[in-house]
Order: structure tokens, then sequence, then C-alpha cells
């Protein structure tokens, strides 16, 4: 196993950088790890070596032609197969798109080339990121590099994955309802979904527009925070993108004191049906963040409660309307064309070929909630709720800096544990889904095992919106001081592989 798989994304960044290694052999060392590992992790649905080896030697050019490089120029990276990549299959995780090159390649996709990151692949994902635990991916599980009989957390499950299993130090997820936070907390690895409009959805397959956002994923704080400024920033081909420049997540990633930060302990998010073991690693990490300077407060939200209720009416919504185009007319798969039948007959065949269970659940889901006569009782009384849990937030804000909470309730759970439960897999984003009700941003970053099963778990820390670079603060301090606690950083004890 080369050394150049370990490094973090900024000692990679610097080595290259300074010529101490290539571009190139540091993009083949991780290569070499997709092959020896990903058979049994499978966090990539789609490698991309040539393109990847390509990148990397333009990087190493343009530092031989003594050019400036950006902070991230010859890093690794994988690309959560929701993103559109030109002339690289991109399926979402659904046979739906099965084959499908798309002809362009989405901002953040562009902006990561731009820098000179190298993009290794596409990574595995809950069919049209519908899920907590990548089960849903209609091309088979990925695996929790932890204990490969666990899911690494969904719907970015490969985007966490091959963080985990050293495929790459960096990866990007989106988040509609805590697809980078789970993955993250369940992975022991770091992820953040920023503020609503912060990072472009242009060329990211929406799910649900008004929820989706896509963000950084690492092995440390200051790797997110290096990747957030390379994806961040405003964007002309999407209308919701913010205008505000980007704030310094970098510098604030710096932060070793917390004097003066007002931090809240959410009284709704932690209580009852969270792990013994993730509640004990989750109040530590508070007594550490005490230690570090910070005042601590408890701080009730009362309409958290009903946040999982109002998404699972808003995102099936949202999703009916926005996977109407998957039609068998326009994209990817077309089933039961036998030049007899009707268009609609096609339509109907083709989603019934292409969809898998979950994603058909939702659209028949939506579908009801928005037709007439029940759309004022379901989706009219979501958005309401919707509301009062923003005011919890501005509530929340004027009192403290951030919030915190465990991520989720639960460390990774074994594969085909909650497949045919639905309400047991929607419930492990009980802790995520508010800040997507209320676009504001959020992290999940280790704290530690949790002492019942060894795994990793979550702390999630929430500002308010455009304070993006408040978690950053946040967690890189916590993350300072348990790293100087441990030793070693946690995933040194992820052995499975
Ligand atoms: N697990 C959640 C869901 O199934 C979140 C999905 C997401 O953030 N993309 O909807």
């Amino acid at each position: 196993m080369s050394d150049l798989i370990t490094k973090s994304a900024a000692d990679l960044a610097g080595a290259i950088s300074t010529g101490n290694v290539s571009a190139v052999e540091v993009a083949q060392a991780h290569l070499d790890r997709i092959s020896a590992v990903d058979d049994r992790v499978h966090a990539f649905l789609h490698v991309d070596a040539e393109g990847a080896l390509a990148a990397a030697k333009a990087v190493d050019a343009k530092r031989a032609a003594g050019e400036t490089l950006g902070p991230l120029a010859g890093v690794p990276l994988g690309l959560k197969d929701v993103m559109c990549m030109q002339g690289i299959p991109t399926t979402c995780g659904s046979k739906m798109l099965e084959g499908w090159r798309p002809p362009y390649d989405a901002t953040v996709t562009k902006r990561l080339k731009d820098a000179g990151v190298v993009i290794l692949g596409k990574t595995n994902m809950d069919e049209f990121a519908m899920g907590s635990s990548t089960e849903h991916s209609a091309y088979g599980p990925t695996r929790n590099p932890w204990d490969l009989e666990r899911i690494p957390g969904g719907s970015g499950g490969g985007s966490s994955a091959c963080l985990a299993a050293y495929e790459a130090p960096l990866a990007i997820g989106t988040d509609t309802g805590g697809s980078i936070r789970q993955p993250a907390a369940v992975t022991g690895t770091v992820g953040v979904k920023p503020t609503y409009g912060a990072v472009s959805r242009y060329g990211l397959i929406a799910l649900a527009s008004s929820l989706d956002q896509a963000g950084p994923c690492a092995r440390t704080v200051l790797d997110t925070a290096l990747l957030h400024s390379v994806i961040a920033g405003h964007d002309p081909h999407d209308s919701t993108s913010l205008t505000d420049a980007v704030p310094n997540v970098v510098a604030a990633a710096g932060t070793r004191d917390l004097s003066g930060m007002r931090i809240g302990v959410v009284k709704e998010l932690g209580g009852e049906g969270y792990q013994a073991g993730v509640r004990q690693r989750f109040d530590e990490a508070v007594t550490v963040l005490t230690q570090l300077g910070a005042e601590i407060v408890e701080v009730s939200c009362p309409h958290f409660d009903y946040a999982l209720a109002a998404y699972y009416l808003i995102l099936p919504s949202e999703c009916s309307s926005n996977l109407a185009k998957f039609d068998g007319m326009r994209y990817g798969l077309r089933a039961g064309d036998d030049g007899e039948s009707s268009v609609e007959q096609v339509m109907a065949r083709t989603r019934a070929a292409g969809f898998g269970e979950e994603v058909t659940r939702r659209i028949i889901l939506g579908t009801y909630a928005l037709s007439a006569g029940y759309y004022d009782a379901f989706y009219g009384s979501a958005q309401k709720i919707r509301t009062l849990i923003q005011r919890d937030f501005n509530d929340a804000f004027a009192k403290v800096d951030v919030l915190v909470s465990p991520t989720a309730p639960t460390t990774a759970f074994k594969l085909g544990e909650k497949l045919d439960d639905p309400l047991a897999m929607y419930l492990n984003d009980i802790a995520t889904i508010p800040a997507n009700l209320a676009g504001t941003p959020g992290m999940s970053l280790p704290i530690g095992l949790a002492p019942e099963d060894n795994l990793p778990v979550g702390m999630q820390i929430m500002a308010p919106a455009r304070a993006d670079e408040r978690l950053y603060a946040v967690g890189g301090a916590l993350e300072a001081a348990l790293l100087a606690q441990w030793g070693a950083p946690l995933l040194s004890q992820a052995v499975s592989l």
C-alpha cells in the first residue's frame, strides 16, 4: 500500500506543487488502490483511469512550465454519480440512465477540472439519491470500509466509502436530506452541506430542487474547506445560486480556540431513539467544546419533531415532478417499444423497467400529495411546517452561534437490516433533515467510536444560512483537540481492508 493514499489532500497538493511527487504518481497510487479494494467496497460505478492520468499529466506539465498551481491541483477525487461529467457515464445509480453520457459538465465538475483536481471516476449512490444506505443503487450496494457487512450511509455511500477506503482523499456529495452528512458520520469521515445556493446545482441531476445542495467530502476539516472553496461561488446557470462572496472557510478551519463562541445543543435531537454509544460520544465531544472555550446552551427547536414528516411530503412531491422527464423519449432507457404501442404505453413500460422500488414509492407518494383535493392537506401543510422549522432556527441562532447534535441516531447498520422497512430507513435522517428544510449549512465530523460496536460516530454542526465558516471554525477546533486526544486519526483504526 503506497504512503500516498493515506495523505490528506492538503499534503498531497503541497507535495505536488513543490515537485516532491508528481500528480501522475499520486493518481496512479489511487487507481492501484481502487484496483486492489474496490471489488469489495464497490465505491465506484465507473473509473476513468485514462481521464484521470491525462488530467494529472496536465498538472505536472503546468508545474514544469513554471505556472502556479491551485490549492488542490493534482489531488484525486471521487465524483458522485448524480453530477454530470461530459462524455463519462452518469447513471444516478439507476437503470434508467444506464449508458447515458452527458454532453456537458456540471458547474461543479467544470470548477474541479479548472482547478486541476483529478477526477478518478463516478461514485455509487442510492438511485436518484433516495436512501440512506446505497442499497437502493441499481448496481448493487457499496460496503462500509469499517465492516464490509455494514452500510456506508446514503445516498452518497460511494463518496464516503472511497474516502474511508483510501481510494480518494476527496469526494463530492449531494445532500437533500442528509446524504453528505449521514454517510460521513457512519464512515468516520467529514462531510459538509453548504448553505442552499452556495454551490451551483447546474448539471446536478435534481432530486428535490428546493432541498438539493452539493458539497465537499474528505477525511479532514481542512480538506473539506479547500474543496468547498473550489466548488462554491455564484453561477449564472443556476437561478438559486447565491451572489455572495465565498466565505473564507479555509482560514476558519485553522481555528483552535472557541472562546466567545456560543454553542446550542438541540434538545429535540439526541434523546430517545439514539444509540447509547452515540449519545455518550456526543456528550464527551460537547465537553471538549467547553474545554476549547465555548459556552454550551441547551436550545429547543420544537418543530424539528415534524421535520421528517414534512420532508417526506415535500421531497416526494418535488421528485415526482423532477423525475417525470425520465420517460424513455429523452434520456437513457427505452423499454417495450415494439413499433406498435402508443407513446403512453412505451413511457409506462420504460418507467416500470427503469425505476427501482424506492423511487417508484416516492413518485407515487408525491403524485398523490400533489393531486387536486389533497394538495393543501399534504403539500401545503408540509410547507407550513417548513416555515415553522425555519423560525425555530432563527430563534435558536438569536441565542447561539452554532447548533450541535449527533449526525445520525445510530452507527452503521447491517446491509439488509432496514431494506424492507422504509420508515426505519427514513429515520436515519431525523437529525439532518431540518437543515435542508431551512436551507442552512451543516457539517458532520467524526468524534470517536461507539463503545458497543467500535463503529464511528459523527457530530453535526449547524450554522445560520451564509455563515458556513462557523462550521469550519468549530469543526477545525474540535478535530484538532480530538486528534491530540487520540494520537492518530480515527480512520487508522479501520482495519477491514
Ligand atoms: N436519505 C434521505 C432520503 O432518502 C436523504 C437523501 C439525500 O440527501 N439525497 O431522502
